[in-house]
């Protein structure tokens, strides 16, 4: 069913707390937790608990919970001390684009200056 747990599935086994990260945030409908491979000196995932493929999955079948993942986006970056020199949330979907894990997540990225167009 739509959503549910994959056993598969990386983030979902962080979600369900039998992989461990570094957790900063959970909320309700959230987890966010530290990059393990960081490319800023802030970088947080922010997934939902509920298993959607990318971002636009998610927003299509559970709109609150995507309005959700970016209200704690801007929380870990207030919680980073990001949020007034600027950050960046990123959703790669594809693998043309970088997706490597198949469950939603935002990367918070902050804590240096940040090239525009990305790489
Ligand atoms: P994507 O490439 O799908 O946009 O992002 C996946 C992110 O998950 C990558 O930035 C990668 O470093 C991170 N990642 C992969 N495996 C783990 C893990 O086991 N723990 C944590 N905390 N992050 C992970
Ligand atoms: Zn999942």
């Amino acid at each position: 069913m739509a959503g549910e747990p994959q056993a598969d599935c990386l983030f979902c086994k962080i979600v369900a707390g039998d992989v461990p990260a570094d957790i900063v945030r959970e909320s309700a409908t959230t987890v966010a937790f530290r990059d393990i491979n960081p490319q800023a000196p802030t970088h947080v995932l922010v997934v939902p608990r509920a298993h959607y493929r990318d971002a636009a999955s998610l927003a299509a079948a559970e709109p609150h919970i995507m309005a959700d993942l970016l209200c704690e986006a801007a929380a870990v970056a207030v919680d980073e001390k990001v949020d007034e020199t600027g950050y960046r949330v990123v959703f790669n979907t594809g693998s043309g684009a970088g997706q490597t894990v198949w469950h939603t997540h935002a990367h918070v990225l902050g804590g240096r200056g940040m090239e525009w167009p990305p790489g």
